[in-house]
Order: C-alpha cells, then structure tokens, then sequence
C-alpha cells in the first residue's frame, strides 16, 4: 500500500524550490519541508520506536505540526493529533487510550504534558528540542511501505459527549480521501495559495494533505484564535485562492467583519466549508457576499470529511440546494437505512450510512463500540437524513438529538431554522425536555441581536405560523451566548443538561 506521505516525495519532485509552508515570518520549500519530514522520520526510527507506533501531537499549528504528522506517516508510525484545546486529564485520557509512545508539543502546552512523562510516555518540545531531533536524522530516509491497511491517523472523536474514541485511518482512508477532495472539492494546483485557518488536529489536518499533494503554497494562520477582521485582511494582502476549511460559525463570524473590515476578497476561488450545520439565511448571506466559491462536506472523524459535497459553483444557488449536503463523493456508498438496516423509499428519513475506501477500519481497543458502529458492513453516522429526488442528502439530526413528543419525531433542525428567520434572534438550540404528559417537549434556548428584546411569547407564535403547532417551542430560554466545542460546533446536548427541568412544570 503507497504510504501517505508519498504524497510530498511526489510534490517535492515537481516543485523542490517553491514554498510550501509559510507560518508568520517563516517560510519552508517543498524541499525544506520533505527534508525535514525524512529527518524526522530517520530520528524516530533511531529510537526504540518501530512502525505501528503511536506518536501524539498536542501543539497548536505550526510547521512543526505538519513535519511531525507527515515524519510519523513516513516512519509507518500512526500520528495521534490532540485537540490543543484539551485538559491536562482529557490529553491523559488520549494518552492512555491510544498508547502513545511519544508526545511531540509545543511550549505553550508544557505545563499541561508534565503528566505525560510520569505514564512513561516521552516528549519532545517544539524549539531547540525538536531542531536537535531533526539534526540527529538522515534526509535520506526513505518513505516506508507500508501493510495494507496499516493505520495512519488515529482520529479522536471531538469528544461532544463520553468518552473519546480513535478512529482508525488507514494510509488506504486517507488515500481515498485526498483524490476525492482533489476531484469533488477542491482542485489545488501548485498557484493557489491555500489559507488554513482550523486547528491541524481535525479536519485542518487532513485538508492540508491534497493541497500538499498538489503542490500549493499553505499559509498557516498563525493568530492564537481566529479572528474575522484578521482572517479577511490577510486574504487581502496575500491574495489567498483558496480556504481550505471553514466551519459554519466561522463564516458568520467573517460576514459581521466584513462591513467594518471592507477586505478586498476577489482573489479567492473555493472555500470549503462544513463539519455541522449551516442555517439558510447565514448561507444565503455567504454567497451573496463571497460569490458562489463555495463547497460544503459533509463527513465524520470515522469517514474523514469524506461523505457528501455541495460543489455550489455547480448550478443555480436555490434554497433547496443550499439546506442540503449535497451529493455522496463517486466510490461513496450512502443508504439511508431503517433500524435494521433495511434500506429506507426514497425521501424517507433514517439514519445515514456509509460504505466504501473512506470509512476507518474501527475504533482502537474497543471492539464493542466498532462493532455497534461498523455492524452489517456499514459504517452507523448516527446522523439522521433523507435523500431528495435529485440525489441530494439533506441532513436532519443527530439520532440522538431527535425529539420525540406525542410519539411524533420533531427534528431541532427544523424549529431552529423557523427560529433563525426572525429578525431578533441571532443563535439558537433547540433540544427535547422531559414531558410527564407528552414524553418530552420542545425547549429552545435563544440567542437575541443585540438590542433586540423579543419575548418568547412572540417567538413562540412566529414559529406557529411557519412550522406544525407540534413543534412549535413550549418554552423559550434566553442567554448570552451558546456553549461552543473547541472546534466550534455548538454543544447542544450542553446546553440541554444546563437548562433541563426534570418534569413539566
Ligand atoms: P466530527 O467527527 O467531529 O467531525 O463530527 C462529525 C459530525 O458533524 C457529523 O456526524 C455530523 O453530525 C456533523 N456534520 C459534519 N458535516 C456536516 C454538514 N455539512 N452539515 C451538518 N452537519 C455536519
């Protein structure tokens, strides 16, 4: 099986003197970058760490990110990306989980690594540390081969409820993943200059591999935390063609930028955008400003953003497009299946399943929730959806997140998009409470526009003209701001537990 990061091999052949990486005031050549990856690669195989070993990164991104996960890749070892956003005791648990023989972090972490040491696991710090482990290696190392379906990545779930999981992606996933971005998503070429704004964790990371692939320049946002204003500058001064990653809050965030900032953004040529849902208006309002430049996916750490994409550059904008999550990726397999895993008529709504080269082998150590999950050949999104006529999926909800009132489903989805249409309300949960007549009964809990006062009483009668009178909310809860994960997806089932009444008053 090709290792991933022969990938780079490849893109250094072609284009050895061009930048590859740039972070603030440094800049690496493909050349720099594959000689600093084999380096990375020989120093690991010097230590007593051999192929099959885990290697985590708990670091914001920089460039010493991409050298360690491209470095692991080519040692035939598996890189374990920590969200940076974690915990002493929640990088413990991934730790612990996922077995990690060495933990490569950066300064800023130091304080939080210390435990790691005491579990017999290594580290490297980024700086003087990490530059010594470079020289120690040879730039003559070559890419290992790898087994088929040797794992690559180990995904950790972001971790919105329980425990996490690793999802393992093999070099084969990853593979399939990056030629069905180049063809689906985004075509990179060796003049785009792709900006990478997400943590290198999660979806950044791996959307940085088929601009790598193909030879682009990547500009690594090196802000601590992403600011719009900034964001929209630095595509101005740079004139960046491309965004490799956006989630739905970030765009918002950039729409109310933008009038102050007025950027100049006409460079950009694709945007990528997903990883959870996007309400009408705010993508209506996306095009409207950026141009029809954008590509929505729809994937998971267990099929890496690899399920469905809407390329909207592709036909006319209508709302029915821009709800929907488009169409599953050539060599995607998507069904939408009943509880027995029955396939479902079209247009009738189940849970969305998923088979093909993209779909992780199962999560490390824990047959049991692989086998919940990959059970009868399919990989269980637990995402619920529906396809339209048109080949379209349309998703709902999280399976868990359905609300089941009167012995009726009211998917949250829908009452939050009512919601999202009145003027005065800016963000939006909605989530089921505990019923004693109904069995559970709609709540949401209310974002207001600054200065806007709008009682619930009138939103609640809003949400009756434009949905059933069953799914309307039967209590309206205001707050400041909604409970975000470290990648941005709104914690529903957070906010939910928060403001929970164990029965109807
Ligand atoms: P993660 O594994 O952390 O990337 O989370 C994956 C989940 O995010 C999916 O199972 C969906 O519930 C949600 N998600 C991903 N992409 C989209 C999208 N385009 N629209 C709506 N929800 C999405």
């Amino acid at each position: 099986m090709p290792n991933i990061a022969s990938t780079l091999t490849g893109a250094r052949r072609l284009h050895a003197g061009h930048t590859a990486l740039r972070y603030a005031d440094r800049s690496l050549t493909y050349a720099d970058l594959d000689d600093a990856v084999r380096r990375f690669a020989s120093a690991l195989l010097s230590s007593d760490l051999r192929p099959g070993d885990r290697v985590a990164v708990f670091a914001k991104n920089c460039p010493e990110y991409v050298i360690t996960m491209y470095g692991v890749f080519a040692a035939g070892m598996v890189v374990v990306p920590v969200n940076a956003k974690l915990a002493g005791p929640e990088l413990a648990v991934v730790l612990e989980d996922s077995g990690a023989r060495l933990l490569v972090h950066d300064t800023a972490s130091a304080a939080l690594v210390a435990g790691a040491a005491d579990a017999g696991v290594r580290t490297l710090e980024i700086g003087a540390a990490f530059d010594r482990f470079l020289a120690g290696g040879s730039a003559d190392q070559p890419v290992a081969d790898v087994p088929d379906d040797a794992v690559a990545w180990l995904f950790y779930t972001s971790g919105t409820t329980g425990r996490p999981k690793g999802a393992m992606l093999t070099h084969r996933n990853l593979t399939a993943m990056t030629w069905l971005e180049l063809a689906d998503v985004c075509d990179y070429r060796a003049d785009d200059v792709a900006l990478h704004v997400t943590p290198l964790s999660h979806g950044g990371g791996l959307y940085l591999l088929g601009a790598i692939a193909r030879g682009s320049t990547n500009l690594i946002y090196s802000g601590s935390s992403f600011v719009p204003g900034e964001v929209l500058r630095l595509i101005e001064r740079e004139r960046v063609t491309v965004i490799a990653f956006l989630a739905p809050t970030m765009i918002v965030m950039l729409l109310e930028a933008d009038a102050e900032t007025g950027a100049d953004t006409s460079s950009l040529r694709r945007a990528v955008y997903g990883g959870a849902p996007m309400h009408l208006d705010s993508a209506r309002r996306m095009v409207d400003r950026f141009g029809a430049v954008f590509v929505q996916i729809y994937g998971q750490g267990e099929s890496p953003m690899t399920i469905t994409y809407l390329d909207l550059s592709e036909g006319p904008v209508d709302d029915d497009r821009l709800i929907s999550a488009g169409v599953p990726h050539p060599g995607v397999q998507v069904a939408v299946l009943d509880p027995d895993d029955r396939p479902l008529p079209l247009g009738a709504t189940g849970e969305i399943c998923v088979r093909g080269d993209t779909v992780m082998s199962g999560y490390l150590g824990n047959p049991a929730a692989t086998e919940t999950t990959l059970r009868n050949g399919w990989l269980h999104t637990g995402d619920v959806g529906r396809f339209d006529e048109h080949g379209r999926l349309t998703l709902l909800d999280r399976s868990k997140d359905v609300i089941i009132s009167g012995g009726t489903n009211i998917y949250p989805r829908e009452v939050e998009d009512a919601l999202l249409l009145h003027a005065g309300v800016r963000e939006v949960v909605v989530f089921g409470e505990p019923d004693d007549v109904w069995g559970e009964s709609v709540t949401a809990a209310v974002v207001r526009e600054d200065g806007a006062d709008v009682p619930a009483d009138e939103l609640i009668d809003w949400c009756r003209t434009r949905i059933a009178g069953f799914k309307k909310p039967k209590r309206v809860v205001f707050l400041d701001e909604l409970p975000t994960n470290a990648y941005g997806k709104v914690l529903r089932r957070e906010v939910r537990d928060r403001l929970t009444r164990t029965s109807s008053a």
